[in-house]
């Protein structure tokens, strides 16, 4: 439980260390709410359905886009993501805060619709550590690495729109940045 319980929406390019640097920020912040978002894309290696997304059909996803279910959704490296909205207004009129996981496009959705949603932006300190990231990550074949590099040049042309930037050089640093990013927003 928080004080003043925010949404708050974190993206950057992929291989940027988002996952790695909530999980990190969650194990201290056991009170911060984890919404599952669906997708459209296959599972991969160790991801389990219902806990690392809801893995839907194309047919699926679209019959959740139709009945309203998604508080955003967007075509990311040609998937499509969506945030179930009832999972996000639950945990907040609980008075939790809550941590959306997103990419940029539904970020300035989510800012739209909760103007007091706080946008953080996490860097990779060059592209040049970010497409070492994405390799040594060993996901992505290369046509998926080549998609992420490009996204990630399109995507950091959005930071501006974020209250706040966080390069993610040294994970302990980058973690302690998020951590009092967070609680400074639910003081106010
Ligand atoms: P994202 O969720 O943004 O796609 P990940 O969290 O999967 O990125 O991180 C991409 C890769 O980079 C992972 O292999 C992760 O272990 C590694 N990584 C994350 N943060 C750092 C860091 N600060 N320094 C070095 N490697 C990192
Ligand atoms: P990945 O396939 O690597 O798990 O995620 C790819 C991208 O999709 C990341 O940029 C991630 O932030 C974004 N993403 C994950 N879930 C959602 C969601 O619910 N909505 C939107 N708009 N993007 C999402």
């Amino acid at each position: 439980m928080s004080a003043n319980p925010k949404l708050f929406v974190v993206s950057g390019p992929s291989g940027a260390g988002k996952g790695t640097l909530l999980a990190k920020l969650r194990a201290e912040r056991q009170d911060l709410g984890l919404t599952v978002s669906a997708t459209t894309r296959s599972p991969r290696d160790g991801e389990k359905d219902g806990i690392s997304y809801h893995f839907l059909s194309e047919a699926q996803f679209n019959a959740g886009i139709a009945a309203g279910e998604f508080l955003e959704w967007a075509q990311v490296h040609g998937h499509k993501y969506g945030t179930p909205k009832s999972e996000v207004d639950t945990r907040l009129a609980s008075g939790q805060s809550v941590i959306l996981e997103i990419d940029v496009q539904g970020a300035l959705i989510v800012k739209q619709r909760y103007p007091k949603a706080v946008l953080i932006f996490i860097e990779p300190p060059s592209l040049d550590v970010l497409e070492k990231r994405l390799r040594d990550r060993k996901t992505e074949d290369e046509a998926s690495i080549r998609l992420r590099m490009t996204n990630a040049a399109k995507e950091l042309t959005l930071a501006s729109h974020y209250d706040v930037r966080i390069v993610n050089d040294e994970l302990d640093v980058a973690v302690k940045e998020l951590d009092a990013t967070i609680k400074h927003y639910e003081m106010i």
